[in-house]
């Protein structure tokens, strides 16, 4: 893709979140685009910036930290992209991924959140965490389940994780062109993060990750806060 294509592809893609916003009477903007940059060079992520967006993911840390750091210090100190890790992070991976990263959305078990945690008071910052829930049939990423969960966000609500904002559950809806099921995944993640705010109250989980380039209209519609494209923004990747 060229930087004029990225362009136009993420103007097209912001007129269609504002479009399904305005449908489900959502206001404008409440929709944040997370432009998942994976598989593709520091360039695809400049052309984004240069057109004033600042939101990108990535899910493999090694691949994002020789990217985003070699960004940041380019010349243009005025460009400042925002870093969110999407895809399972291996406890090993967890320094470079804080260092990098201002949110972690796949946070998927309690020796994670602990690493998270250490790593952060060494580098004395904080740092937003999402959890990454399974709720579609294929999808194998996220907590192993619902009760481990809890046990994590019980932990949370008493103060053990002092550097970890939990602003947010994530999830990717199944692999298929059954409408119904994608929504019901999204549905799911919308009334479980209802159910844990009313469970621990003193956590304020307001984010909902959801939705992707052919699915993040029905994530809209069912109360998305955050959608994360990457093939409708920057074309195929390839995965040589
Ligand atoms: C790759 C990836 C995306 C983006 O998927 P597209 O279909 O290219 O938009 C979103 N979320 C996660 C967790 C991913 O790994």
């Amino acid at each position: 893709m060229t930087e004029s294509e990225i362009k136009e592809n993420l103007v097209k893609i912001k007129e269609k979140i504002w479009e399904c916003e305005e449908k489900s009477g959502r206001s404008r903007n409440s929709v944040v685009l997370c432009a998942v940059s994976k598989f593709h060079p520091a360039e695809d992520v400049f052309a984004c910036l240069n057109a004033g967006h600042k939101v990108f993911g990535e899910n493999r840390v090694q691949e994002a930290y020789g990217k985003f750091n070699d960004i940041r210090s380019s010349e243009n100190l005025s460009l400042n992209p925002e870093l969110h890790i999407i895809g399972s992070l291996q406890t090993n991976k967890v320094k470079k991924a804080c260092e990098i990263a201002s949110c972690i959305q796949s946070v998927d078990r309690l020796d994670l959140v602990r690493e998270i945690q250490k790593q952060c008071i060494k580098l004395e910052k904080k740092i937003d965490v999402f959890f990454e829930i399974h709720t579609g049939e294929e999808s194998k990423a996220g907590f192993e389940s619902i009760s481990d969960f809890k046990s994590v966000l019980e932990l949370f609500s008493s103060g053990e994780f002092p550097n970890l904002n939990a602003k947010g559950l994530m999830t990717m809806a199944p692999f298929t062109n059954d409408e119904s099921l994608i929504r019901k995944s999204f549905i799911q993640l919308r009334e479980l993060k209802d159910q844990v705010n009313k469970e621990f109250p003193n956590l304020l989980i307001t984010e909902l990750s959801m939705g992707m380039s052919g699915d993040f209209g029905i994530a809209i519609e069912e109360g998305s806060t955050m959608v994360r494209v990457g093939t409708a923004i920057f074309g195929e990747r390839n995965y040589q």
